[in-house]
């Protein structure tokens, strides 16, 4: 089967997929709800900061009123004690004012024309002796009869401190008679004011009717206070309030930052402004988010513990899984114990793998057995093919003897027992080359019995056989162990072949054959010695010579010799 599914890329790990879930799941609703905290914080923290401030401001304008009336109060009520007291008199009042309310830096009493008539504390002696008729603490009580607060001012004998002055005119019958007076330096009503309200992290500033400054706390920068009046768009609050509601300026403050900003109207005509800056603001939700960021660290470290913890464990169980799938695969041993201790998730897919295991095992024992019958089998196949073959080799052998005996039968003379001419031919080609060229030099001795015929006409055609046996038998002992052989090549006429290197004199052979005949001492009646004689050809071929050239030399030399009388050898 070719797989031709193209390689896809490989499945992201669980880790990756958790990564990506946690930050789905946690990170992502975490930072929106921590963004959404911050937007309700920033809100939240923005109203406080407003009601903060008109708070502040109220409570402050009304302290700062409480102490400013009560001066005025206790000033009034010094004037209302009467106008025919002489200046010592006034002198031992004003005394006693500054005694009870300690934050008057000074007092006086002036008639209806300005004239001081008594100062406390007294003024040195040079001092030249000046009137008030030009001050407003003395003209505006002298135009309403009533008491007054003045704006801030600088009193020329009593440092460089602001100071406010109370007054309140000297009536009788409904005629001015002059003014009680007292001064009070600014930092006497603002100066604890000012560090509470700095200590809740806002800033104080006060201005005058003419909006002139007379307190700013340090937070507020002199460019500022500079231009105040222009900036500021000085407002009554609603009635029913105090303070006006808080609004946004911007670049407000010594570093630069914008404020929250409430007034309040005092009884005086000043204005009373206290200022939250935003950098409260903006720390709060540093803080904040700070926190909010320390917690969701916290929580996503948790998570990450939690999960590798579960993924050590994961790995664990699944390690257990493969090398239990890995024993299964190697011997199938111990699998069961190890699917046991598995978690419980993994259970279903240990159960599998136990079946598996046991399937495979059943399957493995069948096999086995399947293989051992093979086995056997095979064995018992082999032991008759190894009999069958043993067999067969006997038989070849027997038939390769009875093929040797046939083909040596087919090659000898049956009456006999040397060579026919079929031997005599395979014996010449093994001394020739297949032209019929001799590899060396051999020596051809033909002969044949004289006057057979006649012989077997006599004796008998039994007694010639024997006679032709005999002769046969006496020729081959002359070979003895030599390389050469006898051959019957028809008839009564013989062939005896010697290799010449074993044999060389050639003629001493073939009167040896001649003799052999004659030794045999066969009586014949119609030869000339009355004994059966043979007569002798003898040839001699070289190397490389023709072998049928010889045979016929040698056939020739007998013919010679059976005319030249029998009973000898011709070469
Ligand atoms: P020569 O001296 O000229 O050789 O005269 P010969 O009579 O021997 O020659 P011829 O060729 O006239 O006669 C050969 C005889 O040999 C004829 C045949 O009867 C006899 N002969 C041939 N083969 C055998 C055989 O196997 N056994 C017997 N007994 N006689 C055989
Ligand atoms: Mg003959
Ligand atoms: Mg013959």
């Amino acid at each position: 089967m070719a797989d031709t599914v193209p390689d896809a890329a490989p499945p992201p790990s669980l880790q990756r997929k958790f990564t990506r879930a946690v930050i789905l799941a946690a990170v992502l609703p975490a930072v929106g709800l921590g963004l959404a905290d911050q937007v309700a914080a920033y809100r939240s923290q923005t109203q406080y900061l407003r009601d903060r401030v008109e708070v502040t401001a109220a409570l402050s304008g009304a302290a700062v009123d409480e102490f400013v009336q009560a001066k005025l109060s206790s000033v009034a009520l010094l004037a209302d004690l009467g106008t025919v007291v002489k200046a010592d008199g006034w002198r031992a009042r004003l005394g006693e004012l500054r005694e009870r309310y300690p934050h008057f830096i000074s007092a006086l009493v002036a008639d209806g024309n300005g004239t001081v008539l008594a100062t406390s504390p007294e003024p040195p002696a040079n001092a030249p002796s000046s009137g008030v008729r030009d001050r407003e603490y003395f003209r505006v009580p002298q135009r309403s009869h009533r008491p007054y607060v003045s704006d801030a001012f600088v009193g020329r004998r009593l440092g460089n401190d602001a100071l406010v002055a109370v007054s309140a005119p000297l009536m009788a019958d409904g005629r001015f008679m002059g003014v009680v007076e007292g001064s009070i330096p600014v930092s006497a009503f603002v100066s604890t004011r000012t560090s509470a309200i700095q200590r809740r992290g806002m800033e104080l500033l006060i201005v005058d009717r003419s909006h002139r400054v007379i307190h700013a706390s340090d937070g507020i920068p002199y460019a500022f206070l500079q231009d105040a009046g222009d900036r500021v768009a000085f407002e009554d609050p609603v009635s029913g309030r105090r303070s006006t509601p808080a609004v946004f300026m911007s670049d407000v403050m010594r570093d630069g930052r914008g404020a929250w900003m409430s007034q309040a109207r005092l009884e005086s005509g000043w204005t009373l402004i206290v200022f939250a800056p935003e950098t409260e603001l903006w720390s709060f939700l540093y803080r904040r988010a700070l926190t909010s960021f320390g917690i969701m660290t916290l929580v996503l470290l948790g998570v990450w513990f939690a999960y590798r913890w579960q993924m050590r464990r994961f790995n664990a169980a699944l390690k257990r899984l493969v090398e239990s799938l890995g024993g299964l695969a190697a011997d199938g041993g111990n699998t069961i114990s190890r699917i046991a201790s598995l978690p419980d998730e993994f259970q279903p897919l240990g159960r599998a793998i136990r079946d598996l295991s046991q399937r495979l095992e059943s399957t493995n024992t069948d096999l086995q057995a399947s293989l051992q019958e093979q086995r056997n089998l095979a064995l018992s196949l082999q032991d008759s093919l190894q009999q069958t073959e043993s067999e067969v080799a006997a038989r070849t052998a027997e038939l390769q003897a009875a093929v040797e005996a046939l083909d040596r039968l087919n090659q000898t003379d049956a009456l006999t027992g040397c060579l026919n001419r079929r031997g005599l031919q395979k014996r010449l080609s093994s001394w020739s080359d297949d032209r019929g060229e001799l590899f060396e030099p051999i020596t051809a001795i033909a002969f044949d019995v004289d006057h057979f015929k006649a012989y077997n006409d006599r004796y008998g055609h039994a007694a010639g056989d024997t006679a032709l046996r005999r002769l046969a038998g006496a020729v081959s002992g002359l070979l003895d162990d030599s390389p050469g052989c006898l051959a019957r090549s028809g008839g009564e006429e013989f062939l005896l072949i010697v290799p010449t290197a074993t044999c060389p004199d050639a003629t001493s052979l073939g009167i040896a054959v001649c003799e052999a005949a004659r030794r045999l001492s066969i009586p014949h009646q119609d030869s000339a010695t009355g004994m059966m004689t043979i007569s002798v050809g003898v040839a001699q071929g070289r190397a490389g010579e023709d072998v049928a050239t010889v045979l016929i030399a040698a056939d020739e030399a007998l013919y010679r010799a059976k005319h030249a009388g029998r009973n000898r050898v011709e070469s």
